[in-house]
């Protein structure tokens, strides 16, 4: 236990940001109780595929973000049941005009040489990350939550954040894309997402790519399965599969490894990623008992465990 032992925090939505900020506070002392309108396995973060990388999100805290979390997850894959795992794989690229710091400080990483790059592509690094398979790691969320005394309630959507302000000391708001009606933040977008996953014909490396377009490739084995992706669409909110689009993302896979042609789909995922051009992590300026987290776009499993850490802080302020 920390010094929060008695504190009080309400974490509002149960995806990875709210489970894990609401584990991270837990395990610090405070008494945490989780309120959400959706089930873990209901949530966006349940549709993820889901790699380590930071990926179409915005805010000067990522690389200290991400590397907090790897950190993390690296120990994780180390526990049986959690749902992660370290995965050795490429990643390619279409136009860059240099490879980001966070991919360089992995270790392991390297360029490819010119023969493994993978046609289509200018350039690629090899490197080993966490792969995540979210419905295992969200149950493990939960249950390391409940572990250290925690609870989870499913509400009906919150309309206003006033009642759980009345009802607890801090109050953490981990609402996704639920905070553009929450708190009426229009600047939090949806961006819509889809994928597939198939049976694994022996891939043991994973493969994602950096392109200009809404229509990327991945490739990510856990174990019998693969998650093959995939689409990112801007301020789009349909929530309806699309099998021509499938169909196009399955062709790609395909390209870079031929023995996913003829892949069987078991699942279809898709969901609207919580887009916005700067995260949300701080207090807020008219409540200061009441602490944003939410906005992380394409990378809200990768920015976990380095945001729940600075929402940790924010809250140990809060109480003194
Ligand atoms: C196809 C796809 C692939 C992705 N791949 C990756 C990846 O490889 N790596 C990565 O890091 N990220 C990936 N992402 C992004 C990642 O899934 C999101 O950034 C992340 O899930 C956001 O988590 P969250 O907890 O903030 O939001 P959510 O998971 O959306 O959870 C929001 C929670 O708030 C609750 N809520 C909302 N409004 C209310 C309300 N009014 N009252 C009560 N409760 C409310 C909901 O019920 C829910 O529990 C992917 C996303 C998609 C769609």
């Amino acid at each position: 236990m920390g010094d929060h032992q008695g504190s009080d925090a309400l974490v509002i939505g149960a995806g990875v940001s709210g489970l894990t900020t609401a584990v991270v506070l837990a395990e610090a002392g405070f008494d945490v109780r989780v309120m959400t309108s959706l089930s873990p396995h209901r949530t966006v973060s349940a549709k993820a595929g889901a790699s380590w990388g930071p990926f179409m999100s915005g805010h000067s805290e990522i690389e200290r973000w991400s590397a907090a979390s790897r950190t993390t997850f690296v120990r994780l894959a180390g526990e049986d049941g959690s749902g992660v795992h370290l995965n050795g794989g490429i990643e390619a690229y279409e136009n860059m005009a240099q490879i980001p710091g966070w991919a360089r400080a992995v270790p392991g990483f390297r360029l490819c040489r010119p023969e493994e790059i993978p046609r289509g592509y200018t350039g690629a690094w090899r490197y080993t990350i966490p792969l995540i398979d979210m419905p295992t790691y969200l149950d493990y969320l939960a249950s390391r939550l409940t572990a250290c005394g925690g609870s989870l309630e499913e509400i009906s959507p919150l309309t206003s954040l006033a009642t759980p302000l009345r009802a607890a000391s801090i109050v953490v708001n981990c609402t996704g894309l639920g905070a553009r009606e929450l708190v009426g933040d229009e600047k939090v977008v949806p961006c819509r997402g889809q994928l597939a996953i198939v049976d694994n014909p022996g891939i043991t490396e994973f493969f994602q790519d950096n392109v200009d377009d809404d229509e990327i490739t991945c490739i990510f084995p856990h174990g019998d399965t693969v998650v093959l992706g995939g689409i990112s669409q801007s301020e789009v909110d349909d929530e309806e599969y699309d099998l021509v689009q499938e169909r196009r993302f399955l062709d790609r896979c395909a390209m870079i490894d031929p023995r996913l042609a003829s892949a069987r789909v078991r699942e279809r995922r898709v969901g609207l990623r919580p887009q916005r051009e700067t995260i949300r992590v701080e207090r807020d300026r008219r409540e200061p008992r009441l602490i944003h987290n939410y906005g992380h776009g394409g990378s809200g499993v990768t920015l976990s465990w380095g945001c729940a850490m600075d929402v940790l802080t924010l809250a140990q302020q809060s109480r003194g």
